[in-house]
């Protein structure tokens, strides 16, 4: 497609990390199917791992490129090719790889300058891209990477501190002024409630820096979290729009197999295993991007699985250094073989989700984890480990009730957790439970249903997130060409 006068151009500029930039590219993707330019600021290793799929949209006429800035990761103490935040080991390095996304204003910049696009998508990892925009006379919107009820539960946290007023970190408290009773604990709070900043190196709190934006963009969908959207947009006065699940933008069983990184499975293996196995028998197990569990905890899932005797693909990551420590009981993988699937590393998540075999999904709660497991119509267990999960999780057992929690209360400060938050015999009972027949089961396997098909059709021509993203694209445009107007002539 080529580029018009009138065209609207978009930046996009995405957290280096698997949960943030996966998302975003389908944000890319589907401004550019709707006839936008879309061009995606990130690292050369990141952009690689896109390519492909790109490529794909490229030849397909779509308008749609990468811009590359270099990442510093030498400079910031880091290993060379370090660019992501799957690549880091230690808090140390956390804090080093959130340092360094500071100096990428300056290369950012640069590219705004030679480019100047009408409207810079950017993560709220980014808060220093709201002055950036503003100083070249250019809308910014925030992407988020949570629900709306997880943004709300950080701001009236944030606006009442009830978690002041109780006097253990599992006393159970109610944050008051919202839609519904959400209950919470100190022990599942940021830092067990010392500080509820949730970016490591920023002292710009992330929800007032959005405050400042155009406004807010979000993976979420009209039918999740109706009251949740109201809440944010009248109580705390922020302008949003949810266009997701966005994961259902784009889809084709290659870009589904491929979405974010190179599967660990031959992904025709993985749909014949199975294709063999009956509808909504199997558990699909998976933490994330990031999570990785010590041994102890690998050997006590392996035990709880094989216990429930209900199928399942369990994708799992080790610390690279224990990679090759070995966590499954003796003989397990013979006793297993055709009922249960190990994926080391990476899995095709959404291709697998979407099979018919596939009747549960136990997550960690990152957000884009939960929400492809909602668009694919299946219960959750949940079992969520650090960052804003547990907040992520409220949504689903205490509103939607799609889902039951495994039962770790105690938030992680890091993404590898060496010692057992849920043990063999809870694994079993609540497999057990979510996959049986019980009266609890069906009617959260009823209402998973129900809402998969609501984010399915959301996304359709005509429905919910398709019309929020026109009545967006429709409002940049009418920005962009009063700015045109308003610019002195040179
Ligand atoms: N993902 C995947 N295969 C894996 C692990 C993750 O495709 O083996 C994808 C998953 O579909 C999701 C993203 O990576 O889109 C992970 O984001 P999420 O918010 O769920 O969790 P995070 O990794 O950020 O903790």
């Amino acid at each position: 497609m080529a580029a018009e006068a009138s065209q609207l151009h978009v930046f996009f500029f995405p957290l280096m990390a698997h949960g943030r930039i996966i998302p975003c590219i389908d944000i890319a993707r589907q401004f550019a199917a709707r006839g936008t330019k879309s061009t995606i600021i990130t690292t050369p290793l990141n952009a690689l791992r896109f390519a492909d799929s790109i490529d794909g949209d490229k030849q397909a006429g779509l308008d749609i490129e990468f811009q590359m800035i270099p990442f510093p990761a030498v400079e910031a103490g880091l290993p060379e090719g370090c660019e992501s935040t799957s690549s880091l080991t230690s808090p140390a390095m956390l804090m080093n790889f959130f340092k360094a996304l500071g100096t990428l204003q300056q290369p950012f910049e640069q590219l705004l300058q030679e480019h100047r696009p009408d409207c810079i998508v950017s993560d709220a990892f980014f808060p220093w891209t709201t002055n950036v925009a503003e100083k070249y006379g250019i809308q910014r919107l925030c992407l988020h990477g949570a629900s709306y009820l997880t943004l709300c539960l950080i701001e009236n946290i944030e606006r009442y501190a009830p978690h002041k007023k109780v006097t253990s970190s599992s006393e159970v408290f109610v944050v008051p002024g919202l839609p519904d009773q959400i209950e919470l604990t100190k022990s599942q709070m940021f830092n067990g409630g010392v500080s509820d900043n949730i970016s490591p190196s920023t002292d710009d709190k992330l929800e007032e820096v959005d405050g400042k934006s155009f406004g807010v963009l979000m993976n979420s969908f009209q039918e999740l979290e109706p009251d949740y959207a109201e809440y944010y947009q009248k109580e705390m006065g922020r302008r949003s729009w949810h266009i997701g699940p966005v994961s259902l933008y784009g889809r084709n069983n290659i870009y589904k197999a491929e979405r974010g990184n190179k599967s660990s499975v031959d992904d025709h293996h993985c749909l014949s295993w199975l294709d063999s196995k009956e509808p909504n028998s199997v558990l699909y197990v998976s933490f994330g991007s990031v999570c990785r569990f010590g041994t102890s905890q690998l050997l006590e899932i392996a035990m709880g699985l094989e216990a429930s005797h209900v199928p399942f693909i369990w994708v799992v990551k080790m610390d690279k250094n224990k990679a090759n420590e070995q966590f499954l009981p003796e003989g397990f993988e013979k006793r297993m073989e055709g009922k249960g699937l190990i994926i080391r590393d990476w899995a095709p998540q959404v291709l697998i989700l979407d099979h018919v075999a596939v009747g549960g999904f136990m997550t960690h709660c990152g957000w884009n984890s939960i929400l492809e497991g909602i668009t694919s119509g299946v219960p959750l267990i949940t079992w969520p480990v650090f960052a804003e999960q547990f907040y992520n999780e409220k949504l689903v057992t205490q509103v939607l009730k799609t889902g039951i929690s495994a039962g770790n209360k105690v938030w992680s400060p890091w993404v590898q957790v060496e010692y057992v938050s849920v043990t063999k015999d809870r694994i079993e009972a609540i497999v057990t439970q979510l996959m049986g027949n019980g009266e609890a089961a069906e009617g959260m396997r009823r209402r998973a249903t129900a809402l998969g098909e609501k984010a399915k059709k959301s996304v359709e021509n005509g429905g919910s997130s398709y019309n929020q993203l026109t009545a967006l694209i429709e409002e940049l445009k009418v920005h962009s060409h009063q700015t045109n107007i308003d610019k002195p002539t040179q």
